[in-house]
């Protein structure tokens, strides 16, 4: 591609955050006066602990635990639902490096399962691994697609198998009414600055289990009887007398700074959520207009939460695929095809520190064209439109102007 076709008009910046509400100033003035940092500090009322508070009255679960970030929070997940080492964990083949990851830590094995086009657990092959010793599942909502949430919790309660959901990309969505995170036993959120609320790093967990979150809670570093501090109601004390001395420390708190830059954030959830998908359908309006572009749809009991948008491209080789990447470049708009790069971290063929990886065909297939575009909800429409209008002609570059509807 040359570049002359690219236009002069300035993009809009695709990465760039939305700034912090000034409520999160005084607050941050205030902890920098006292010192008061750490969560365990205060006899009560930490920031930390009113962002837990306020985190499972959001989502409606009866616990929530702040850390230091999403894979911290999956990390605990599975020490907390008491996995052995080599314990077989299933999650789909598509998700972030960070989550296999978290498995290994954990001393457990990943076991790889497909996801079809629309970027979606396979359930046929999810239904045929469940019958292959997997002790727990889980689910990436990678990208914030939700997978058949019915169909897994089903196959997994029959066999009693937990259920933990990487909700890191997810918050705001629901499914068939319920929110993510709260389907399954566990669910992990992060406060990365690249999810709907930004704290540059953190994370959470949520479940109604008191005797996994008594364990998640100790092992996340409150040692002594610091886990007083987590407003204990009957079910968790006594969890806690059970778990008290029994387990590791790990040291994965989150502290009270960050806390402070989350909680102002959690009212404007709401409003990031609806000009998120707002923008994302109106995008991904136009881009099924061209017939080298798919935008999956999204599953029936799915409302999203999108902050970015993923489509497939059609009938394209390699070449030109490569080729589609650079023309969208010229035309202002990075566009990243998962499977492109040598070392894309959610290509699941990167992520060597797993033996015996497996070859997934569909999976492989659909990130080989799979491209990934940011769309922040502080985007006004006009400046969706001229990303759309981008990602549409870049394919016309590539392939020629074929009428979409001939
Ligand atoms: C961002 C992300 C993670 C990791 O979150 P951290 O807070 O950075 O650890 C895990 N899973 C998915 C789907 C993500 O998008």
């Amino acid at each position: 591609m040359s570049l002359d076709t690219a236009v002069t008009t300035p993009f809009p910046n695709v990465y760039d955050a939305e700034s912090i509400p000034a409520g999160a100033r005084s607050e941050i003035d205030r902890l920098l006066q006292s010192g008061d940092l750490f969560r365990y500090t205060a006899p009560a009322d930490a920031p930390v602990a009113l962002l837990e508070h306020e985190f499972a009255a959001l989502m409606g679960s009866k616990y929530a635990l702040a850390v230091s970030s999403c894979s911290a929070a999956l990390f605990l997940s599975l020490k907390a639902l008491g996995l052995q080492p080599g314990a077989r964990v299933l999650i789909p083949a598509f998700t972030f490096a960070a989550v296999p990851s978290s498995i290994v830590h954990a001393g457990c094995t990943p076991v790889l399962c497909e996801v079809g086009e629309n970027y979606r657990i396979d359930v046929d092959h999810f239904r045929d691994l469940m019958g292959q010793n997997i002790e727990a599942v889980m689910i990436s909502h990678m990208r914030g697609h939700t997978s058949d949430m019915d169909a897994i919790v089903a196959e997994a309660n029959a066999r009693g198998i937990p259920v933990i959901e990487d909700a890191a990309h997810s918050l705001g969505t629901t499914w068939d009414g319920r929110n993510i995170g709260t389907i399954g036993k566990i669910g992990c959120f992060s406060f990365q600055s690249y999810k709907m609320v930004n704290a540059g790093e953190g994370g959470i967990l949520i479940s109604d289990d008191a005797d996994v979150m008594a364990q998640a809670i100790i092992m996340s570093g409150a040692y002594e009887h610091n886990w007083r501090k987590h407003g204990v109601d009957a079910a968790l004390e006594a969890a806690f007398a059970r778990w008290q001395n029994q387990l590791p420390l790990y040291n994965l708190r989150l502290g009270n700074l960050s806390a402070a830059v989350i909680r102002p954030q959690l009212p404007e959830l709401a409003r990031r959520v609806r000009d998120g998908r707002r923008n994302h359908d109106h995008v991904a309006d136009q881009l099924n207009l061209s017939p080298w572009i798919d935008v999956p749809a999204k599953l029936e009991p799915e409302v999203r939460a999108p902050d970015s948008i993923q489509f497939n491209l059609v009938g394209m080789n390699d070449a030109e695929i490569a080729a589609y990447a650079d023309a969208a470049a010229a035309r202002g708009v990075k566009v990243q095809v998962f499977g492109a790069s040598k070392d894309n971290a959610r290509a699941f063929w990167n992520w060597q520190f797993l033996k015996d990886l497996p070859e997934l065909p569909r999976t492989r297939a659909m990130l080989m064209k799979a491209c990934d575009v940011r769309l922040p909800a502080r985007l006004s429409l006009a400046e969706c439109d001229m990303i759309a209008d981008a990602l549409v002609r870049a394919a016309q570059d590539v392939m020629g102007n074929v009428r979409a509807f001939a």
